[in-house]
């Protein structure tokens, strides 16, 4: 397996426990869009919460496809069109390309969506591994003028492993890593709602720290890409390629529906991709630390989440 960042203590602190929301604590760049951050119609500042590994003033700046800087591969932005479609738009957009692109390779799939939604793409990546950011980002960079948004939810919780890898894809990928941050910080959760409300309410938590924030940065784009596939859980079997996702008003896209987890490694280590350690250290499913153990080998990959309850999704993928 290629794990190409070495794997710190798992006892490492959890991250940005005590940062405000909207400020920066990366290493890569670290500029703020808080409450009082640059307001862009239908761009990618949500009204709180996003930090992007840009600079904001870039971002500001980036209300044009020209404008629109590149990512660490000097690619040019992903041109965007003037407006972002209506939602009856890109209903239709679903309409026609579901059943052609149902059985379309990962690649077709991504070569697609990089040319029908260019810079009102995003790709969500929990950074267990760097797969989908680089097929999506491949894909785009290929049209010769493209760079990808890769939305990393920062819960708060990460495992230090998770941030490292972060901070390697924002490094590596021809990407622009966007924090999305919750409007509390893991303090001013505690203050508000009690310390490690993950352990008696982790339906809120996960609210909180995970969906309203997505939600928020997601309505800055007409489609998103997941790395959902189906052999993950029973209640992902049924994953479309293509699909109208109405509870954030925009496309859905699952270019790695089909793939298996040995044709995940396969992809990354063909592509010499960055993947998270703890995927060789019993963990083949990682969201934050205090809800994801370690799974026998085995096992279902996705029994080290919020293990011994009955919760098994954030509320991310409804
Ligand atoms: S996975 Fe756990 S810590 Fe993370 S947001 Fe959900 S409940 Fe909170």
């Amino acid at each position: 397996m290629t794990a190409l960042i070495p794997a710190p203590a798992h006892d490492t602190p959890a991250h940005d426990s005590a940062t405000p929301p909207g400020t920066s604590t990366g290493t890569s760049t670290g500029a703020s869009t808080g409450p009082a951050g640059p307001a862009l119609p239908g761009l990618r500042v949500a009204p709180t919460g996003l930090r992007l590994a840009k600079p904001a003033a870039a971002v500001a700046s980036a209300s044009t496809p020209a404008d629109r800087a590149g990512g660490p591969g000097g690619h040019p932005a992903a041109p965007r069109r003037e407006e972002r479609r209506s939602a009856d738009e890109l209903r239709a957009v679903v309409e026609e390309a579901a059943p052609r692109l149902a059985d379309a390779t990962a690649q077709e799939v991504a070569t697609w969506a990089a040319e029908e939604f260019g810079g009102w793409l995003a790709v969500a990546c929990s950074m267990a591994d760097a797969v989908l950011p680089h097929l999506v980002a491949r894909a785009a960079t290929a049209r010769g003028a493209a760079t990808v948004d890769v939305l990393f939810l920062d819960t708060g919780y990460h495992f230090a492993e998770t941030l490292a890898t972060r901070e390697l894809v924002a490094a590596r990928l021809p990407v622009h890593v966007v924090d999305v941050v919750p409007r509390l910080s893991v303090a001013e959760q505690d203050a508000a709602h009690g310390v490690d409300l993950f352990a008696r309410d982790p339906g809120a938590c996960c609210r909180m720290r995970k969906v309203e924030p997505l939600t928020e940065a997601l309505a800055g784009y007409e489609a998103w890409v997941t790395g959902v596939r189906r052999e993950e859980a029973p209640t992902r079997a049924a994953t479309a390629v293509v699909t109208w996702d109405a509870a954030h008003g925009l496309v859905k896209i699952n270019p790695l529906a089909a793939w298996t987890f040995d044709e995940l490694l396969a992809y990354a280590a063909e592509h010499d991709v960055p993947l998270n350690p703890l995927l060789d250290d019993g963990y083949p499913s990682i969201g934050c630390r205090p809800c994801t153990s370690r799974v026998a080998p085995g096992a279902d990959p996705r029994s080290g989440r919020w293990a011994g309850l009955a919760k098994t999704e954030c509320g991310i993928h409804p």
